[in-house]
């Protein structure tokens, strides 16, 4: 049988500290009331599928340890970049001291929609998780610059 316990120092420390700031325990509340049934994972996380509340608008998310979706575990377990990316928001969560990061990610998210048009391209959080592991487009350019190309594509014209 496959160990779910954290190995390697890093996974153990992260799993400790997200337990101390209440990052984890959180998560495991938010994936139960949500309908979710939480599963130990690797590296110390859990994986909740079966997720039924109508936010946050995401295939997948993550709270302390614990990655959330709507589809049920075995669609999570068949996208490991999806859970690579997911699991680098866990290591964000041990670095931002847990709920910290909670409005942090809200803000930069707020900020990034603002400037270019969608929640990721600008999100520190999520370029650091990677935005192609998550299933993010590449990054958009700010929409000033946009309509700047589009000027310049006119008059090239
Ligand atoms: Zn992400």
């Amino acid at each position: 049988m496959r160990s779910t316990a954290p190995d390697g120092l890093w996974p153990r420390v992260r799993a400790a500290l997200n337990w101390i700031n209440l990052s984890t325990p959180l998560g495991l509340a938010v994936a139960r009331f949500g309908g979710a049934t939480p599963e130990r994972h690797e590296r110390g996380t859990w994986i909740a599928g079966g997720y039924r509340w109508p936010v946050p608008v995401a295939s997948a998310f993550t709270v302390g340890n614990v990655v959330c979706s709507r589809h049920d575990v075995e669609w999570l377990r068949a996208r490991p970049e999806l859970l690579a990316h997911e699991d680098r928001h866990c290591s964000q969560y041990a670095a931002c001291l847990g709920p910290a990061m909670v409005p942090l990610y809200l803000a930069s998210a707020g900020l990034s929609w603002v400037v270019t048009g969608d929640h990721a391209s600008l999100n520190p959080f999520e370029r650091l998780a990677g935005l192609v592991s998550g299933g993010y487009p590449p990054p958009r350019p700010p929409r000033w610059r946009r309509r700047v190309h589009h000027l310049d594509r006119l008059a090239a014209m």
